[in-house]
C-alpha cells in the first residue's frame, strides 16, 4: 500500500517536473549571474554589459575592496548569492580556494585561452589580465645603467633612497612570495633586511602615491604596479600627468627569470546557483575582443597570448616576465608576510 502511494506519488513528481521548468524560468525572471568584484565598476561594467546583450543573460555587480569582498563570501558561506568571484591579485584568489570558497571548473576554452601558469593550477580561478612589479625612477638622479634586478635594491648605494608602500599590501606580499618561490627562504632574508633598510620613508599611501614620491623628490626608485603609472599618465587630473611624466619606468630581472607579475581573475563560487552562466561569463572574458578591451581599460597586459596590449604599454617595450606558477603567490603568503614581518617592512 505504502510503496503504491509512493509511486503513484512519484509519478505525479515526474509529471509535475516534466511541466515545471518553463514556469518556474517564467516565474524566476530574467536569468541573472550574480558577481562579487574586487575591480572597480568601470573597469568591467561595459563588458558586463556586452555579454548581457549577447547572451540575455543579466549581470548583478557587487564591487567592493578585495578583503571586504572575501569576508562576506566567508560570512555568507552557502548562501552566498555571489556565482562569481573577481579579484585583482593571485595571493586573494588563492585565498578565496583555501577557504573553501570556490569550485573548480573545467573548460577546454578556459584551459586554452589561459597560460597554464596564469591560472590555478587546479583549476579553481583563471587569470584575465597581466600585471607587472616595476621599477620608477627619477632620470635626472638615476642612471638606468645603475638599475638591475630587485635584489640589487638591497645594496647601500641605495640607502634613504627607495619608496614601496606597506607589507599589508597583497601586491607586495605576493611579490615576497615569489622571491620565496625561486631563491629560497634565506636569500629572500637577506634581501629584505637590505631592502628595508634603503626605505626613503615610513612606507605610506598606495602604488600612486610611491610614483608621486619620485616625482617629488622625496626618493629616487619606487616599487609599483606598471598599471598605476599608464593610469597616471591618462589621467584627467593635471598634477598626476605631471608627476607620471617625471619619473620612467624600468623593467628590473630582464638578465634573470623576468619582472614579477601577478593576475587579476576570477573564480566560480561554492555557493553559485549559477556555475554554468558564470563560467560562461570567464570564457567571455578570455575571448580576443574583451581581452583587448579588458586589459586597457586598466592599462594592463592581456592574459590570452598573441593580443597586442595599448600603444601606451608597447611605448614601454617588450620584457621577460618570470614563468612563475601564480598560485605559488598564494601558497607562500603567509611565509612572506611573516618574513615581512621579521624585516620590520611595516
Ligand atoms: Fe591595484
Amino acid at each position: 500500500m505504502f510503496h503504491l502511494l509512493r509511486g503513484a506519488a512519484i509519478s505525479r513528481l515526474l509529471v509535475a517536473l516534466l511541466v515545471l521548468p518553463p514556469a518556474l524560468s517564467a516565474c524566476s525572471g530574467p536569468e541573472a549571474v550574480n558577481v562579487y568584484s574586487a575591480r572597480q565598476e568601470a573597469l568591467i561594467k561595459p563588458l558586463l554589459d556586452r555579454f548581457s546583450a549577447e547572451t540575455g543573460i543579466a549581470v548583478n555587480l557587487v564591487t567592493g575592496d578585495g578583503d571586504a569582498l572575501l569576508a562576506r563570501l566567508r560570512n555568507e558561506g552557502l548562501n552566498s548569492p555571489a556565482d562569481l568571484l573577481l579579484t585583482s591579485d593571485a595571493g586573494n584568489l588563492y585565498r578565496a580556494q583555501q577557504a573553501n570558497l570556490l569550485q573548480p571548473v573545467t573548460s577546454p576554452a578556459l584551459e586554452a585561452a589561459v597560460p597554464a601558469h596564469l591560472r590555478s593550477d587546479e583549476g579553481f580561478w583563471f587569470g584575465l589580465s597581466l600585471r607587472a612589479r616595476v621599477l620608477v625612477y627619477a632620470p635626472d638622479r638615476v642612471d638606468p645603467g645603475a638599475l638591475s634586478d630587485y635584489a640589487a635594491l638591497a645594496d647601500p648605494a641605495w640607502r634613504q633612497r627607495i619608496c614601496v608602500r606597506s607589507s599589508s599590501n597583497i601586491y607586495n606580499q605576493s611579490m615576497v612570495a615569489g622571491m620565496l618561490a625561486t631563491q629560497g627562504a634565506e636569500a629572500t632574508e637577506n634581501w629584505l633586511e637590505g631592502f628595508v633598510a634603503n626605505f626613503a620613508r615610513p612606507p605610506q599611501g598606495g602604488d600612486r602615491d610611491q610614483i608621486k614620491a619620485v616625482a617629488s623628490g622625496q626618493c629616487d626608485v619606487a616599487l609599483v604596479n606598471s598599471y598605476y603609472l599608464g593610469g597616471m599618465l591618462r589621467s584627467d587630473k593635471a598634477e598626476e600627468r605631471a608627476a607620471a611624466e617625471q619619473v620612467r619606468l624600468f623593467w628590473p630581472n630582464q638578465a634573470g627569470r623576468g619582472v614579477h607579475i601577478n593576475i587579476s581573475g576570477a573564480g566560480v563560487t561554492r555557493s553559485a546557483a549559477h556555475p554554468e552562466m558564470a563560467r560562461q561569463l570567464i570564457e567571455f572574458l578570455l575571448r580576443e575582443d574583451s581581452q583587448q578591451w579588458y586589459a586597457e581599460a586598466n592599462n594592463e597586459y592581456p592574459v590570452r597570448p598573441g593580443i597586442a596590449p595599448s600603444t601606451l604599454l608597447q611605448s614601454w617595450g617588450e620584457f621577460r616576465a618570470d614563468p612563475l606558477q601564480v598560485s605559488e603567490l598564494g601558497r607562500l603568503n603567509a611565509a612572506a608576510v611573516m618574513a615581512m614581518d621579521r624585516a620590520n617592512w611595516k
